[in-house]
């Protein structure tokens, strides 16, 4: 089917990508059937009430203004200017992320992010969203996607028309590209998971500084906290998963308590609830997925975390998959026909994704290890000064962070050049 008769489109997870997709996809004049397996989250209290946030940067925020949604975002998004870096002792010293004013990241409750996504894009007569549909699966010789509503369990086929899978990191259809020989996929789990807890307000107020991502490197492990607009923060501890400083050891309140206060004091005394969440609150996993084969012809497209998870260190996934949704609908001006604009993507697309997944990698021990170091702190000034005095000169989390101009694959080529 060819691009320019804007004919009907399936989304399969309105998450973060795909919700933002629809809104492109609606301003282009298509038929949108968005199919998502969690019901509607403007219905709900997303999290069991639980604030979990995100760093939004210039890429996530290049894709939010193509679709016109970015003043409505900006409402609730928090500025973080630096890294508060917290020392064992309680010391704890800013580290600005960039050079001038607007060099900031914000952070963006994901549940509010979403929902003002969704309803943003379900303002367009074109988009359709069926909550409750869960995609189990995708049969090419009827060209239907195979779908089970949620409430009633009854199993149906859609059909494909063209198909954009962001249905995450777990994809059901890349599984489904998979088995079918079309796609190949590596997935790489970190043996660090996480967990995220809650730093309350003092009286209404923050409890730390509000305009920052704080960070407690330890080394080995981490714990940062991000602000919320209710003046709550959201701390997460990412930690092995097995050996001495490890989820595994913590297996009671005790233990717990006695390696927060140990290894966290300054936090541990913010966290009255420490060890009731602790217990309450899911360990997540983490990894890398790496997808060969996004497309089959012109069906089904992968798009987002479900062709290319990465781990969280460099705040990049979702802004990874605003920049895919925003590179897609560039390329719709230059494509005819689905198979090769799906094709194009995938070329375009990859050499990037797998450079941010090496740098996000590379950034958990800049995080958890670098950031103390002196060295570190005296070739960071030195760029600082550098950067401030020549423009040309920008450091590479700038050019990840600030500069979507630059694609990932130079960020990371130019800082390899530099070594
Ligand atoms: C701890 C942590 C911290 C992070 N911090 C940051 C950060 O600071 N900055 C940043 O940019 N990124 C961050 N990320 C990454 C970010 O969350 C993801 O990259 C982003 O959510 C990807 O968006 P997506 O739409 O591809 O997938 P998702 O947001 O995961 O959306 C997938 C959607 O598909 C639905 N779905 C799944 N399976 C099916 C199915 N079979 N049928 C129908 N629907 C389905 C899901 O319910 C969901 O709504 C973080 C990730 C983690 C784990």
């Amino acid at each position: 089917m060819s691009l320019t008769s804007a004919g009907g489109v399936n989304i399969i997870g309105a998450g973060l990508a795909g919700s933002l997709l629809a809104i492109l996809l609606a301003k282009r004049g298509f038929q949108v059937t968005v199919y998502e397996r969690r019901p509607d989250p403007r219905h709900l209290n997303a999290n069991g009430g639980r604030s979990i946030n995100l760093a939004l940067a210039a890429r996530g925020i290049r894709g939010l203004k193509l679709a016109g949604v970015l003043e409505r975002v900006m409402k609730f998004a928090i500025p973080m200017r630096g890294r508060m870096v917290h020392e064992h002792d309680g010391a704890a010293a800013l580290q600005l992320y960039g050079v001038r004013p607007e060099e900031v990241i914000y952070s963006v409750s994901r549940a509010d992010l979403n929902r003002e996504l969704i309803e943003a894009a379900d303002a367009h007569p074109n988009v359709a969203f069926r909550f409750g549909q869960l995609c189990i699966g995708f049969a090419h010789e009827k060209n239907a996607l195979e779908m089970r509503d949620e409430a009633t369990g009854h199993i149906y086929h859609a059909d494909a028309l063209p198909s954009i899978a962001t249905d995450g990191a777990g994809s059901a259809v890349r599984d489904a590209l998979v088995a079918r020989e079309v796609a190949g996929v590596r997935e790489e789990p970190l043996d660090h998971d996480y967990k995220e807890l809650t730093i309350p307000s003092r009286e209404g107020k923050p409890a730390l500084e509000v305009n920052a991502l704080h960070i407690w490197p330890r080394g080995g492990f981490m714990l940062i906290a991000l602000p919320n607009p209710d003046a709550t923060f959201t701390a997460t501890l990412f930690l092995a998963r097995l050996g001495a400083n490890s989820f595994e050891a913590l297996g009671s309140a005790a233990a717990v308590d006695e390696f927060f206060a140990r290894e966290f004091p300054s936090a541990r005394a913010l966290m009255p609830d420490l060890t009731k969440e602790f217990f309450e609150h899911p360990q997540g996993s983490l990894g890398t997925v790496y997808t060969q084969g996004w497309h089959l012809d012109g069906d089904v497209l992968l798009l987002g975390d479900a062709a290319h998870a990465i781990v969280p260190f460099h705040g990049q996934g979702m802004n990874c998959a605003f920049e895919d949704c925003a590179e897609l609908d560039r390329l719709m001006d230059e494509h005819h026909g689905w198979a090769g604009l799906f094709e194009a993507f995938e070329h375009a697309r990859r050499p990037n994704t797998d450079a941010i997944a090496q740098m996000a990698l590379e950034n958990y021990v800049e995080m958890r290890e670098a950031v103390l170091d002196p060295e570190y702190r005296r070739k960071k000034s030195e760029a600082e000064a550098l950067e401030k005095k020549d423009p040309n000169f920008i450091p590479r989390y700038s050019m990840v962070m600030f500069h979507p101009e630059i694609p990932y694959v130079e960020a990371l080529a130019r800082r390899t050049v530099a070594r």
